[in-house]
């Protein structure tokens, strides 16, 4: 691996820091989560963006969640076709090995990702509409999404909450997840983050529009 280099320093700093203050403190805890292993009560599907921080904003500590995190918190729909999903090979171990009560849908503002969504299906994104990319074809999922929002005046919150919904129903076209949500086992929840104000919204499953939580 001659192509890899040393840790920036800051970041060893950093974790030394951690070892000799939070570990340490710890460190009977720690040994027993890895002893024990993880039994964690909820998933969650984030976006990587660096801004959103759920352990943070719940004050979670390690095994607490299982979290995945990709571009726009996207679900794709279930489709079992031998390919590589990483999305959904999360969702499979986190219902049917770990057996979380709940899988939470994350969406943001401000988020790259849809905004991306949005220039592709108006037309102004073509180097996303390339075969070759990842990005818009991960941001493929939203499409439908886009269809059913994009005469909203809230754009793009809209589709950022749409991400969310879009998500959720294809969480249930699992049919693990669909089974384990019929047998009252799961509950799946939709949010979505204002970074700017730290606001936390849910989905409100009557009206499908987003509340303040
Ligand atoms: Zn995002």
């Amino acid at each position: 691996m001659e192509f890899t280099k040393p840790l920036p320093a800051y970041l060893v700093t950093r974790y030394h820091g951690w070892k000799a203050t939070t570990y340490a403190e710890n460190h009977a805890w720690y040994r027993r989560l890895a002893t024990e292993g993880q039994r964690p009560r909820a998933m969650v599907i984030s976006c990587c963006d660096s801004r959103v921080h759920v352990t943070s904003i719940f004050g979670a500590d390690q095994g607490e969640f299982f979290i995945h995190r990709n571009i726009a918190n996207l679900v794709p729909a279930y489709e079992p076709d031998g390919n590589h999903h990483g999305t959904s090979a999360a969702v499979e171990y986190a219902v049917t090995a770990l057996k979380v009560a709940h899988v939470i849908v994350l969406g943001h503002s401000n988020c790259g990702g849809v905004q991306g969504c949005l220039d592709m299906c108006q037309g102004r994104a073509p180097e996303l509409e390339e075969k070759s990319s990842f990005v818009g074809r991960w941001m493929d999922i939203l499409k439908p999404g886009y269809e059913a929002v994009k005469d909203s005046p809230d754009m793009p919150r809209a589709l950022e909450h749409e991400a969310v919904r879009v998500s959720l129903r294809n969480l249930m076209t699992f049919p693990f997840v669909q089974r384990a949500v019929e047998a009252g086992e799961l509950s799946l929840h939709g949010l979505w983050t204002d970074i700017a104000e730290g606001g936390l919204h849910h989905l409100d499953a009557k009206s499908s529009g987003f509340v303040e939580v």
